[in-house]
């Protein structure tokens, strides 16, 4: 017998904030929808044409510092990872999103307000199977100096290993299996961060714009750490990678089943990490969860209580 269920919210939940790249004020609605929608985003600040944007790897256009949907007729939605970490830790299949700017709300850098609304909304299920995506074989993509693999696995797991000059951060390591909430717990509040000296960088070429260190972005400056309040972990930039990397690997459009190692990758070379996985014959297949593959799904077994309070502080 099949399982139904794939979930979605109970209600609609907004968000308003600014967009950390744009700078613009943006008013986002999360709304429930059926099964087999997946995510879709919506921008509701242009009036004619095509404005819905499939939440999936093929829409992306790849950039460094962000994930940008751009739909067939030109129309985008900038930095959609955090919320889509945020659905796909929840274990919330299907959402329609709707946003009235460019760019998704910054909140506070991290994922934790996603999923509080989320989850204080409830989660509603559906009438029909978790369909999944079952990585087959090894499949790698690399740069000179950074690789993102994805590997057989009969859960999702995330490994992650970052290493910088900068003494704040220096090399971090961390691997987590994606079980039983682990990711509202271990990873939903670490923080976009950055280097003061990218900054400057950066708002030269437009980006950025909205960041306000410590507010928005913990920003690392030599010995000095703008944290607002201090760091939410002692490897707070690792964890983010890994918040990252889970909704870069939801736009899959399915939940994962996989090992994803990820060293000194990013964003672009998760979505061409994601291309090789669907363009490699044999390297991955659709599947229909039973109960114990529904029950490795992250979001499964998530349970208020473990959901970060607002301010979480180790440093
Ligand atoms: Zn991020």
């Amino acid at each position: 017998m099949r399982h139904p269920v794939q979930n979605t919210l109970k209600a609609a939940v907004t968000f308003d904030g600014i967009g950390l790249h744009s700078g613009k004020p943006a008013k986002m609605v999360v709304l429930p929808a059926a099964a087999q929608h997946g995510v879709t985003f919506k921008r509701t600040d242009i009036a004619l044409g095509n404005t819905v944007i499939p939440a999936r790897w093929d829409m992306v256009e790849r950039t460094a510092l962000c994930t940008r949907l751009v739909n067939a007729a030109g129309v985008s939605v900038s930095t959609v990872e955090h919320i889509m970490a945020a659905l796909a830790g929840c274990g919330v299949h299907n959402a329609r999103v709707e946003i009235d700017g460019p760019e998704v709300p910054i909140m506070d850098g991290s994922s934790a307000q996603f999923v509080r609304e989320i989850m204080a909304t409830g989660i509603q299920r559906l009438h029909a199977p978790v369909r999944a995506w079952k990585v087959l074989k090894p499949v790698m993509v690399e740069t000179k100096d950074a690789r993102a693999t994805l590997l057989p696995c009969d859960r999702l797991k995330i490994s992650f290993d970052i290493e910088f000059a900068e003494e704040g951060i220096g090399h971090q390591s961390r691997e987590l299996d994606l079980r039983n909430g682990t990711f509202a717990r271990e990873l939903c509040d670490s923080r976009t961060f950055c280097r003061r000296v990218d900054v400057e960088e950066m708002q030269a070429n437009g980006l950025a714009l909205g960041g306000v260190p410590g507010e928005n972005a913990v920003v690392f400056d030599g010995p000095v750490v703008h944290a607002g309040s201090g760091l939410r972990h002692s490897d707070e930039p690792v964890r983010h990678k890994m918040l990252d990397a889970l909704g870069d690997l939801a736009l899959a459009g399915l939940p994962i089943f996989g090992h994803y190692v990820g060293e000194r990758a990013g964003h672009s070379m998760t979505n061409t990490l994601l291309r090789a996985l669907f363009n490699e014959p044999g390297a991955v297949a659709e599947v229909t969860c039973d109960p114990v593959m529904t029950a490795r799904l992250p979001g499964q077994g998530l349970v208020w209580s473990e959901i970060p309070a607002q301010v979480r502080r180790v440093a």
